[in-house]
């Protein structure tokens, strides 16, 4: 795919790419970092025009600040290294769909089109189905709160995966 063909927000946007699944891929290959450091699973991944992989990071709220999740250490990082042009051209790889604080973030500095592998609601009915407390935040989908970023999700051939590590995460056996 060319730069150009991946920076324009179009209804291509929500079909995945050959060279999405391996991006995905890196997402879990961090959420495992992540649960292996005794975090929560959720990894990704930010991507410029030209598939070159700038930054990526795993959750970080065992530190006990519940707001340092990848996709806002992403948003910030964008801010303060891209263009705007750059930023809009970029995209965002995670393993779980933005909550609605990394949604936030994502629109304001103009980030472009995201991809994730398991949907806000899927992540919500397995935590309700596990027994856990139920988040502070809504499980919106990103376009509810920033309605002009390409979005495609969730892959179903990696959802397995990411649903096994936050089993494991939460000492379920499934
Ligand atoms: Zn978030």
């Amino acid at each position: 795919m060319s730069p150009s063909a991946q920076a324009q927000p179009n209804s291509d946007a929500s079909k995945l790419t050959p060279t999405d699944l391996p991006h995905l891929r890196r997402c879990i290959e961090l959420a495992e970092a992540a649960l292996a450091a005794g975090d929560e699973p959720f990894g990704s991944v930010l991507v410029d025009a030209r598939e070159k992989v700038r930054f990526e990071d795993h959750n970080h709220v065992a530190s006990g600040d519940a707001t340092r999740h990848p996709e806002f250490e992403i948003a910030r990082w964008a801010a303060a290294h891209l263009s705007p042009a750059e930023r809009a051209a970029a995209t965002v790889y995670t393993s779980g769909e933005h909550c609605p604080m990394c949604a936030a973030a994502h629109g304001w500095v103009g980030l472009g089109r995201i991809v994730y592998v398991a949907s806000a609601a899927q992540l919500a009915a397995w935590m309700t189905e596990w027994g856990a407390i139920p988040a502070p935040v809504a499980a919106l989908p990103i376009q509810a709160v920033a309605p002009e970023v390409p979005v495609a999700g969730p892959v179903h051939e990696l959802t397995a995966e990411i649903r096994a590590l936050h089993a494991r995460h939460r000492g379920i056996t499934i």
